[in-house]
């Protein structure tokens, strides 16, 4: 009896992380992460548990403080090869399962309340390294104040859904490594350059 419950706490402790598992892993709640979470929730609610090995694959347009909720969430990491950056600067997340390619992209469209007058001189004096303790609570004041709202918000509130197939990138695959004619060092063969008829890696190619 202890034991099955034991068990099924364990289980189900390992198949849903929480918002303090995300704020553990990133070291502070702030509003992107709140974000990247409330993300992650409804990308889990929609295409089910989350990623042990490479079966979701998540493609995300900045790499703010939201991703590091999506890697906690979702499981999907850059070290597996399931997370993709692409360098948009755009708040969009898009999430697909394989083998079925069943997808959503979610692009967040929350705008945070308007700043007061004293809110935004308090962040002005923030930023020119004043920390003293009315300018630093105030500053903590709105960033929980956001967290809170998004915290509260509903989903279309927050974002705009679109749902559909959508074709994965090609899943991570292992090149052999070849060595750097100039520092040793070993190389993936697909990241290698030839400049002088020598084999390089990107670093000294960029060097010499
Ligand atoms: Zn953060
Ligand atoms: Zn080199």
């Amino acid at each position: 009896m202890v034991l099955t419950k034991l068990f099924l706490f364990d289980v189900k402790s390992f198949l849903m992380k929480t918002l303090e598992d995300v704020v553990k892993f990133h070291g502070h709640i702030c509003p992107g992460l709140v974000l990247g979470y409330r993300v992650s929730l409804l990308a889990l609610k929609e295409l089910g548990k989350r990623a042990d090995d490479e079966e979701l694959v998540a493609i995300v347009e900045n790499d703010s403080c939201a991703v590091d909720a999506i890697q906690v969430m979702i499981g999907c990491t850059f070290g597996k090869g399931n997370l993709i950056f692409r360098d948009y600067g755009k708040q969009v997340y898009s999430f697909i399962k394989r083998p079925s390619r069943k997808g959503m992209r979610i692009s967040v469209k929350w705008e945070s309340p308007k700043e007061t007058r004293e809110e935004k001189s308090m962040w002005e004096r923030y930023m020119k390294g004043d920390r003293s303790k009315k300018v630093l609570k105030a500053v903590h004041d709105r960033r929980s104040r956001k967290v809170g709202a998004i915290l509260k918000a509903r989903d279309a509130e927050l974002f705009d859904v679109r749902k559909g197939k959508i074709e994965p990138p090609e899943e991570a695959r292992i090149y052999p490594s070849i060595r750097c004619a100039v520092c040793g060092e070993k190389v993936m063969e697909t990241r290698a350059r030839v400049k002088q008829g020598k084999i390089m890696c990107i670093p000294c190619f960029d060097k010499v």
